[in-house]
């Protein structure tokens, strides 16, 4: 292959400036293998910048080269793109080895979607850098155009390729039209902003501070990499991570991209699922900056605890690695929300630093927020302090269920054509069931339990118990009663002062024991309770901090909470709760009649506190 002389090329790039300034780079590019003057035996590989497109680097490959009159029906042959695009119909096919013939120069968008016997192949590959403020400037005299000053040249060379091609081609450009450019690529949609939202306390701190870095990137004074780009959002279904990712895209004036693993992996083989993947990514790496949501994130795959020697491990490995290739080649401009139910099943690779680095998770809304969830759908109609009494009897809800709450009051409203009232949403609230007087003594013996061991045991100066009167039965999991404690500060603790947690832990069940002589399911079944956090105790103490009989680290607490134990630690667990329940069983039974005044008086007042002096006045 020959390239053509400098006034011929001039001559061909001069008709187009996109064409001419993606020209100017190609030339630039060359520098690497010598002079254009001398012949190049093989095939080239330019990559072109970063979100830019490709189709004005194809043409100007074209005419940077020497071709006969009659080659230029040959175009389609000598210069190609490595990943051309899909076509409806037309099986996808990358550049592979077997189809070189005739190529004199492959284009790539990145270098991660030529295989690498192509790239072995290849003469050189050329990385092509984005326009220089000569360029710039020279594209602008091109036309007729007066220059730009140093200044706006060497900002407008930081900007998209749709932004420089536009001030290029601007007749006039004053320093006005600056600001204007800042929002070219700022999309103003019809939801909600973050800003807006009731809730997300917790995210909108790191939002503002990124709304603050994008619009300083925009305006180039900031760059891209100091801007934090990835976070993680967990929680439990409906308490708004797909919501937020949508405000968030809103807030910052982004285009807003949202995927699943789920719809990747649904294309087919592990290549198909490859190909959907890059594409995705491939879509918003255009400069212009956008929100790219990913869906369950977890099931993506966990290279390092998974393997199992299962043939699918090495599908996992490649998606994984070839997801995190993607994480780091990320475009200016791209934040990435990934959302998961399970943030402890994601390989750890994704979430360092500089990747999907900051964690979120998105807790069931308290009580005012459920309010200001209710009122936000409700259009802000009835006031916000009626509905604080309804979001009362709505502990455990998340946003969706406020949401179809509302949605289903709204329908009532307009079925009788009027506007929405209070009783409507009243009308929706779940039923409630009321504890029998047998089982409120019952919640009321338990957190007594609890309370009477952690003032006994130094683990707190005082605490609040609460018992509630009704509960929602269509809820997995509700709890009828609540003990908070003043506690004792405990940042280093002993053997000691862990057992006593342990202890305290089982102590409510030991007191359900004293008393009925048969205790209920309520001390289990869940995470985070108490026969859950009391096995957690005593795992971590035998597994990983050596405080067990032969001080042994089997992993880090996290890493336990996910694998069995060896055998005979999970025996002497078990031992360690076994004596702890004893122990409390055997408080509990001598302290049987402070017990049952305790609950007595929680019975009575639904919400009682006791202090540790005043244990006695309490009973
Ligand atoms: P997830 O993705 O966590 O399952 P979604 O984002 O799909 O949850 O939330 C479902 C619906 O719940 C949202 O469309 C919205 O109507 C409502 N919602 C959740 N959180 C909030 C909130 N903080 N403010 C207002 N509405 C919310």
């Amino acid at each position: 292959m020959q390239f053509v002389d400098a006034k011929t090329r001039n001559e061909r790039l001069s008709k187009d400036m996109g064409v001419f300034l993606a020209g100017c780079g190609l030339v630039r590019a060359t520098r690497a293998i010598g002079r254009l003057r001398y012949d190049v035996n093989g095939f080239l590989i330019f990559v072109v910048p970063q979100g830019y497109r490709t189709e004005e680097y194809e043409a100007a490959a074209l005419a940077i080269i020497r071709v006969k009159r009659d080659d230029w029906v040959e175009k389609e042959i000598r210069i190609r793109l490595a990943n051309p695009p899909r076509k409806k119909g037309v099986v996808h096919r990358p550049i592979s080895i077997f189809d070189l013939s005739g190529v004199d120069i492959l284009i790539a968008k990145d270098i991660a979607s030529v295989p690498r016997d192509v790239c072995f192949a290849a003469t050189a590959v050329l990385y092509v850098e984005p326009p220089t403020t000569q360029h710039i400037n020279a594209a602008r005299r091109l036309l007729g155009n007066s220059p730009f000053s140093d200044d706006v040249a060497a900002m407008l060379a930081k900007c998209p390729q749709n932004v420089q091609l536009a001030a290029v081609l601007k007749p006039t450009f004053t320093k006005d039209n600056i600001h204007e450019i800042d929002d070219f690529d700022r999309i103003e949609t019809n939801g909600p902003s973050l800003f807006d939202l009731p809730g997300y306390e917790e995210v909108k701190p790191w939002a503002r501070d990124l709304v603050k870095g994008v619009s300083r990137w925009r305006q180039r004074t900031l760059e891209w990499k100091l801007t934090r780009a990835g976070v993680l959002v967990s929680g439990l279904p409906g308490t708004g991570k797909t919501l937020f990712a949508s405000a968030l895209a809103t807030a910052l004036g982004m285009r807003l991209v949202s995927t699943t693993v789920g719809a990747w992996q649904a294309t087919g083989t592990l290549d198909d699922m490859l190909a959907a993947m890059r594409k995705t990514f491939e879509s918003v790496n255009d400069g212009k900056g956008a929100v790219l949501f990913i869906d369950e994130i977890d099931a993506i795959g966990t290279r390092l605890t998974r393997p199992s020697g299962h043939h699918g491990d090495h599908y996992w490995q490649v998606v994984v690695t070839d997801f995190l290739t993607l994480l780091s080649s990320l475009g200016e401009g791209v934040i990435i929300v990934a959302a998961t139910n399970y943030p402890d099943w994601i390989d750890p690779a994704i979430l360092r630093a500089g990747r999907i680095d900051e964690h979120f998770t998105l807790s069931l809304p308290n009580k005012l927020t459920r309010a200001e969830i209710l009122s936000h759908h409700a259009g802000g109609v009835l006031p916000l302090e009626s509905l604080v009494d309804i979001a009362e009897d709505l502990d455990g809800k998340a946003g969706a269920d406020l949401e179809r709450l509302v949605r289903d009051a709204l329908r009532t409203a307009r079925s009788e054509d009027r506007e929405l009232e209070l009783r409507d949403l009243e009308a929706q609230l779940p039923e409630k069931l009321r504890y029998s007087p047998e089982q409120c003594l019952r919640l009321a013996v338990h957190e007594s339990g609890h309370a009477l061991a952690a003032l006994a045991l130094g683990h707190a100066t005082g605490a609040t118990i609460e018992i509630k009167e009704t509960f929602d039965p269509s809820l997995d999991a509700f709890i009828g009663g609540t003990t908070t404690y003043d506690l004792i500060p405990d940042y280093f603790p002993t053997a000691t002062s862990l057992r006593n947690r342990i202890a305290v832990s089982l102590a409510g069940m030991a007191a359900e024991i004293a008393v009925f002589g048969d205790p209920s399911i309520g001390s289990g079944g869940e995470i985070g309770s108490d026969v859950e956090r009391a096995t957690a105790i005593a795992r971590r103490m035998v597994g990983s901090y050596g405080l067990g009989k032969t001080p042994v680290f089997m992993g880090t607490v996290k890493e336990l909470a996910n694998k069995p134990l060896p055998e005979r630690l999970e025996v002497e667990v078990s031992q360690m709760l076994a004596e702890e329940n004893e122990r409390m069983l055997s408080m509990m039974t001598e302290e049987r009649e402070r017990v049952l005044a305790l609950a007595a008086d929680i019975v009575t007042h639904g919400t009682v506190k006791i202090e540790r002096g005043g244990l006695a006045d309490a009973a």
